[in-house]
């Protein structure tokens, strides 16, 4: 019994706001004190479509060219895109493969689930916020009770949210719901009782629009003006995963090292 290797992607989450808060949030809170913590400075844009795709092919943008979710007025789809994904490797090695929701295309992916996403995985409310939080939630602790080799799965609203309200406390409250979801997912579970393997990471972090180096939308979009754009430092913790994850790639070779 080799565990599972879990990854949970929380699209543009930042350290900017998870360190000052760490009272106020408390699993990641525990996750920080149990596990290592690193920011991941990215060499590559910060673009979320090309940095999941980096993250699960462990190829360099320059190979995966995949940079954007439309191209030329059509939506790039996963075909479109030549590479094999980790989940490919494995599924074909024989491995147990559970992906969820992994915002590289739109809407999101999914592979070996049957998952539909919330808002074409671009939830743009408070009620589709809502939807994914607590949909992915139930759909992940569902897959961690099967004890699948890998299990990759991915909350997309807080990329959604701080483009909209970074600056607000608002940002502060999702963080916490957020926080309350990697309470139920990990630590209720008890999935890091045993000899489990985790990944926390981020695609990006987030500044305020006019900081950002590479600005990923125009200010003014038909669902408002955008507050908040793409940092390049993303936020990583790890737990019992000893393998130096220094770049969006690492993360394919760090599961590649335990499973194949
Ligand atoms: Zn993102």
């Amino acid at each position: 019994m080799t565990g599972t290797f879990f990854v949970l992607g929380i699209d543009a989450a930042t350290w900017s706001i998870v360190r000052p808060n760490l009272t106020r949030l408390s699993s990641f809170k525990k996750l920080v004190e149990i596990g290592e913590s690193k920011t991941i400075t990215l060499e590559e844009k910060p673009v979320s479509a090309s940095v999941w795709c980096s993250m699960f092919s462990g190829k360099l943008p320059t190979e995966h060219r995949h940079e954007s979710y439309v191209v030329n007025g059509e939506i790039v789809v996963r075909d479109a895109i030549k590479v094999d994904f980790i989940w490919d490797l494995l599924h074909d090695a024989g491995k147990s493969v559970r992906v969820l929701n992994v915002p590289f295309v739109v809407p999101p992916y999914s592979f070996n689930v049957d998952f539909k996403p919330v808002g074409f995985g671009l939830p743009t409310n408070e009620k589709e916020w809502t939807e994914e939080l607590v949909r992915v939630t139930a759909e992940t602790k569902r897959l961690i009770a099967e004890g699948p080799d890998l299990l990759v799965s991915v909350y997309t609203l807080l990329d959604r949210i701080q483009h909209f309200h970074w600056g607000e406390d608002y940002v502060l409250e999702w963080y916490k719901r957020v926080d309350d979801a990697i309470g139920e997912l990990i630590f209720d579970t008890g999935f890091l009782d045993g000899d489990n393997r985790l990944i926390v990471i981020s695609d990006h972090g987030f500044c305020s629009f006019g900081e950002a180096k590479v600005q990923t939308l125009p200010e003014y979009t038909k669902s408002g003006r955008i507050k908040g754009d793409h940092h390049e430092n993303a936020l990583l913790i790890t737990v019992n995963v000893d393998y130096d994850i220094e770049r969006p790639q690492d993360v394919f070779y760090a599961i590649k090292k335990y499973l194949m």
